[in-house]
């Protein structure tokens, strides 16, 4: 009789086992199978109902709205204020268009000579379509462009571009923005992720701020250009950058100063993407050439002369436009702001 108990008991411990597995292998799929439909090639349309649908759990609308001036002191109640305001902003829908302004190819102005290359490599990269995808990330890693600075000067500086690359993979690097950071100090992100397939991952809207390059400068023909937005870190680009990154390939997961390179579709991508955003070539920078660390050298083992002929390839637009509507409460006496000088921006910071 015993047993029989001990042999009932078995195997009724056995069967809850293998329930236990059983459930636990189902909510692994399923987590896996939201990442499976992301990198799904062929399902395009697809995947970007997917992508905003999921993207309602994070925050469902983004105001494209600008902030007046950032907090001379970081106090977590003004914090907490601006987010509340941020969301209470909130009303505009996110699709692709939120991203960029689809325009009909014929109204797009063609500023390019094409000289340098045949018409045939022109018609072939004017051809070129990349696939695009939308991964909104986590609002604790981005923040809206400010008007005035910390100390009340204005901030209206040409945009620049900032080009990167992940120095891991796409999905770990979409994954560290998606997680919420509450601390100032871990707080991440880009605009843009260029994947290793030229797919192009839209994750902050180009009106937004971007966390891309802490204490850093634009040194280009107006002089240094830089935006102290917080009272704790140096002045930085970030307020008017647009930052784009290239998913770095698995031979360059290390600090060495090489790897292989990006793909030609990568490249092609990046020209494509760039030619949207009305940004001069002067203006197209790299961190390595912004950052005051010392210690960023992305991207690495980028060819620009690559990249700017096909850039000259691409019909310009403004599609992508780097910049944000000012809110309701600006002081209307202040508008238009003065462009800034050079010599008024206060470079802060270690
Ligand atoms: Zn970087």
């Amino acid at each position: 009789m015993l047993f029989f108990s001990m042999r009932r008991k078995a195997l009724t411990a056995l069967l809850l086992a293998v329930l236990c597995v059983i459930t636990l292998t189902i909510t692994v799929n399923s987590g896996r199978a939201q990442w499976a439909e992301f990198e799904s090639p062929n399902q395009r349309d697809l995947h970007l109902v997917k992508s905003v649908a999921q993207l309602q759990d994070i925050e469902p609308t983004v105001t494209t709205h600008c902030a007046l001036q950032p907090e001379s002191s970081k106090s977590p109640s003004t914090i907490a204020r601006s987010k509340q305001r941020n969301l209470l902003n909130s009303t505009a829908p996110i699709t692709l268009e939120r991203f960029r302004q689809l325009q009909p190819a014929s109204s797009a102005k063609d500023e390019n000579s094409g000289e340098k290359i045949s018409a045939q490599s022109v018609q072939s990269a004017r051809s070129y379509v990349p696939r695009e995808e939308i991964a909104l990330i986590h609002p604790t890693n981005y923040g809206d462009r400010f008007l005035l600075d910390i100390q009340g000067n204005p901030t209206d500086l040409t945009p620049i571009v900032v080009l990167h690359e992940t120095v891991g993979s796409a999905n770990g690097t979409i994954n560290f923005f998606r997680t919420p950071h509450p601390r100032d100090e871990d707080q991440a992100s880009y605009h843009i992720l260029i994947r290793q397939n030229g797919t192009i991952v839209y994750l902050v809207p180009p009106d937004k701020r971007a966390f891309g390059a802490g204490n850093s400068v634009f040194v280009g023909t107006n002089g240094p250009e830089a935006v102290k937005t917080h009272p704790s870190f140096p002045a930085s680009v970030n307020n008017f950058a647009y930052h784009i990154s290239l998913e770095t390939p698995p031979d360059g997961y290390h600090n060495s100063y090489t790897h292989s390179g990006y793909t030609t579709s990568q490249y092609q991508s990046l020209a494509w993407l760039v030619s949207k955003t009305g940004v001069p070539d002067n203006r197209i920078t790299t961190h390595k050439a912004v950052d005051r660390s010392g210690q960023r050298m992305d991207p690495r083992s980028f060819s620009f002369s690559k990249f700017f002929k096909l850039l000259q390839t691409q019909t310009k637009t403004t599609e992508i436009a780097i910049r944000c509507t000012p809110p309701p409460d600006a002081p209307q006496s202040k508008a238009p702001v003065k462009q800034a000088k050079a010599t008024s921006i206060n470079i802060q910071g270690r």
